[in-house]
């Protein structure tokens, strides 16, 4: 598929035509709100934008979005909402789970988080208490994985590639912190963890 602009530049929802096995088909670009971004045109109902291959398009389009990459590079994800913030557990799991003091993790909605390449080579291990760590197979590297019973993913800040402004919102399970960890900051510090929707809340806002 070849997509090609027809008008001016500068708006998203400005008429493509696609050049699809020799037709040429009219159509838009349909960005709203939190929707995934997708194609409309006469012949095909949605084109998901994500699957197109054709990088102008994409850039274009995704040019906000963020890439993110395991140490091997087979996992590989993108974020799109220029994500904000991130937080830091301290708690015994996720300390063993990242190998240090805390992890770093964006919680990010569903909608606004795509797979790449390489969902095959993750592996998952989950604790009877439903603790769940997803990791490539090949190098080791945490990988994300959607939050239990909501709508969003966990993902660790640390895999990101592009180089994003994020800052700490929430310090979480400070209480049972490593004594060696010397984590002092003025940013919202809990003893174990807020309520979800008070925690979603404070990691979607904007500072
Ligand atoms: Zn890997
Ligand atoms: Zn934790």
């Amino acid at each position: 598929m070849r997509l090609t602009r027809n008008g001016s530049r500068g708006q998203p929802n400005a008429d493509w035509r696609e050049l699809n096995d020799g037709q040429i088909l009219s159509g838009e670009f349909v960005i709203s709100g939190r929707d995934t971004p997708h194609f409309r045109c006469s012949a095909h109902d949605v084109f998901d934008i994500y699957a197109i291959d054709y990088s102008p398009i994409r850039e274009l389009f995704l040019g906000g979005a963020v890439r993110g990459s395991c140490l091997c590079g087979e996992v590989e994800f993108q974020l799109i909402g220029n994500p904000t913030k991130i937080y830091q557990c301290h708690c015994s799991l996720c300390r063993k789970q990242g190998g240090s003091s805390s992890n770093s993790a964006i919680l990010a909605e569903g909608n606004n988080f795509r797979w790449i390449s390489g969902q095959e080579k993750i592996s998952s291990y989950v604790k009877p208490t439903g603790f769940r760590s997803d990791f490539c197979s090949r190098c080791g590297s945490p990988v994300p994985n959607p939050l239990r019973t909501t709508s969003y993913y966990w993902v660790p800040a640390g895999l990101l590639d592009d180089n994003v402004s994020l800052e700490v919102g929430a310090h979480l399970f400070i209480g049972s912190k490593a004594s060696w960890d010397a984590t002092s900051s003025s940013v919202p510090q809990y003893e174990t963890m807020p309520e979800l929707s008070e925690f979603f809340e404070l990691m979607h806002s904007r500072s």
